[in-house]
């Protein structure tokens, strides 16, 4: 803490690994110099990003991206545009981005970046600004086989749209420099669905675990963008019915299982508030603050919105009206101290690392597409990804048995990314 003064979120992430690593450092003390590396960035650029809005008025942003980890790949993770963005959040999700990317069995290594900039209420224009004046700073130091950006909070098609189009300008290339791209411009099939579909898969392996499957269950999924819509769907498709969501102003419930139709249209095509379901759903609740989703009485939990969601708190209520899975689709939503209840009660946890890795696999696969100058189809890359969160489940809950760690998929997934890394690392030198 002394040496990352005011980066709470990036301590919390470092503390839940090592915390996980102690058992592997007694097995395998060899592994304990890595630590003092893997915890430090290879590199963090930091910079300017002035525009101009509509009423010509000059803006200036802060820009980040953290090349954390290139042992096993080129750095691999997304850009988050939104006002809480620093640059503690940003090695937060670099350092987590490490071991998922581990966990997913592909060639990536760890990186994450964005701007405090906020899409919410800008015009197409001035985000298409924004994202070349950021585009005009970043394109020096990413590249097909360097570091290759992707979409997180307030990045989705547009923004990559307006960043890649303005790379392409600078360098003359045409790259597969960024993942998340248009179908007619280089995209992958499923990559929209990725995320969300790949938290189901996961999940699905977790229920079977239990003898159990998604048919007739009650789901409730924070948030309402790109993880928590295509969660929504999936589990819809093998038979659950989704009762509430929810955006940062407040959650909607509907009994009757919400309808993602209206969801897409408002928050993919209108960009509204999630407030807006009832107007056209009537029979629907919609109450201010995102927190009391957690109060609705459901058998699977699936977090999808942002980190430290889900408090101790509301992880009490969930156990208490009865939740019998909680699998996470957002990157650390729940608090150390919600970790700790599930776990004590027993209840199937799912850490973000490995259920939702299938967003940067199948960026990877979009790679690897972009390489071959080919294009699967939806079902080739749906199979695939399928089959790597299957892996993705079965090698995390056999290192925590390994490691004596017996249902533990926090430590099952931390041991498992990390042990790829640093035989990579200790491999390469003391670089
Ligand atoms: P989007 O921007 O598409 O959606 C984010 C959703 O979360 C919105 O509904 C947003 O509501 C809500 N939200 C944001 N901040 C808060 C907050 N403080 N409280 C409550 N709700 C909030 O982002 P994604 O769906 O892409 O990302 C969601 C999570 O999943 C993030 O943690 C991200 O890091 C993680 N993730 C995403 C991947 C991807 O492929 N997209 C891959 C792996 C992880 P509002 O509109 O009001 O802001």
């Amino acid at each position: 803490t002394k040496r990352n003064p005011g980066e709470p979120t990036f301590h919390q992430a470092v503390m839940e690994v090592l915390e996980s690593l102690e058992p592997v450092i007694e097995k395998h003390p060899e592994y304990a110099d890595i630590l003092h590396r893997i915890v430090e960035p290879e590199r963090q650029i930091i910079f300017r990003v002035p525009w101009v809005d509509d009423n010509g008025r000059l803006q200036v942003n802060r820009g980040f991206r953290v090349q954390f980890n290139s042992a096993i790949g080129p750095y691999k993770g997304g850009l988050r545009f939104h006002p809480s963005v620093n640059v503690g959040i940003i090695k937060f999700l670099g350092f987590e981005q490490i071991f998922k990317n581990s966990l997913t069995g592909l060639p990536i290594g760890g990186g994450k970046g964005g701007s405090d900039f906020d899409p919410k209420g800008k015009s197409d224009a001035e985000v298409m600004r924004f994202c070349q004046s950021f585009m005009t700073e970043l394109f020096r130091h990413i590249g097909a086989d360097v570091d290759v950006p992707a979409g997180d909070i307030g990045v989705g098609g547009r923004e990559i749209g307006y960043l890649y189009g303005q790379y392409k300008r600078l360098t003359g290339v045409y790259h597969g420099v960024l993942t998340g791209k248009g179908l007619s411009y280089g995209g992958s099939l499923t990559r929209t669905e990725a995320t969300g579909y790949g938290l189901v898969y996961f999940l699905e392996e977790m229920l079977k675990e239990n003898g159990q499957d998604l048919a007739n269950k009650t789901v409730v999924v924070s948030g309402s963008g790109n993880v928590a819509i295509y969660a929504a769907e999936k589990a819809r498709q093998l038979g659950a019915r989704v009762v509430a969501m929810s955006d940062s102003n407040g959650y909607i419930f509907d009994a009757d299982g919400i309808n993602l139709a209206t969801i897409k249209q408002l928050k993919e095509i209108e960009r509204q508030r999630i407030k807006a379901y009832v107007e056209r759903h009537p029979s629907a609740e919609y109450h201010e603050g995102p927190k009391g989703i957690w109060s609705i009485k459901c058998d699977i939990a699936l977090p999808c919105a942002t980190q430290n969601e889900i408090d101790e708190e509301s992880a009490s209520q969930l156990v208490a009206n009865g939740v019998k899975f909680v699998a996470e689709g957002a990157n650390m939503p729940s608090t150390p101290e919600a970790i700790k209840v599930f776990q004590d009660n027993r209840i199937p946890f799912g850490p973000a690392k490995a259920s939702n890795a299938g967003g940067v696999a199948t960026s990877a696969l979009e790679m690897s597409q972009n390489s071959m100058r080919c294009s699967w189809t939806f079902e080739e890359v749906d199979a695939k990804l399928k089959g790597i969160m299957i892996n993705i489940y079965r090698e995390t809950s056999r290192v925590a048995r390994e490691y004596g760690c017996e249902d533990n998929l926090v430590a099952g997934a931390n041991i498992a990314g990390f042990l790829k890394v640093a035989d990579a690392m200790m491999a390469q030198g003391i670089v």
